[in-house]
């Protein structure tokens, strides 16, 4: 699994990094080994736009004393932002106090437990569904013009599922 570490919103005292600025000598986040931890806990948050600021994995690190994994991330400013984590810690209670306090904030947590389904035998290949899935999971082949899913690419936002004209695409959980 490849980790990416991407920072959401400033951090406080302005140490937590900006996407594509020259980090070499800053510290990475930790990455997760399973080896290493008793507790790994994988979360979708879900943002509203008045929070895409929020030094979310600021708080998370040095707060809680998690290590995270950001698996997936869309953090548009002044749009809902999602952000697939996975959360570590020695103590099943650290991850969920740090979960708290992520709630508190107004953010949305879910399990990740959902996954975006496609009827391909009752798909038109309209592309409609392209246009409004930012992470490109969703393509039009440019040789067939027949679509496309990358379920790797999919942050689950469920954006598609409403933008599809003939109902074929559900998340399920
Ligand atoms: S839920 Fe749909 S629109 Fe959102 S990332 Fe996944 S495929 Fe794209
Ligand atoms: S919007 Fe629906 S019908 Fe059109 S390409 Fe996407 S899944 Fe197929």
């Amino acid at each position: 699994m490849e980790d990416v570490s991407i920072p959401i919103g400033p951090a406080p005292g302005g140490s937590e990094r900006k996407r594509g600025s020259d980090h070499r000598s800053e510290p990475p986040l930790r990455s997760i080994k399973m080896e290493d931890y008793l507790a790994i806990i994988r979360v979708v948050l879900t943002f509203p736009p008045e929070l895409a600021e929020l030094p979310i994995t600021y708080h998370l690190v040095k707060d809680f004393d998690l290590s995270l994994n950001i698996l997936k991330a869309k953090i548009v400013p002044g749009e809902e932002g999602k952000l697939v984590l996975e959360l570590a810690n020695g103590e099943e209670e650290r991850i969920m106090a740090g979960l708290e306090f992520i709630r508190s904030q107004g953010v949305l947590v879910e399990p990740v437990s959902k996954e975006i389904t496609l009827k391909e035998e009752e798909c038109i290949h309209c592309g409609a569904c392209t246009a409004v899935c930012t992470p490109k999971a969703l393509s039009l082949d440019p040789a067939s013009a027949e679509l496309r899913f990358d379920r790797e690419q999919c942050i689950v936002c469920e954006l598609c599922v409403k933008a599809c004209p003939m109902r074929v695409i559900k998340v399920t959980f």
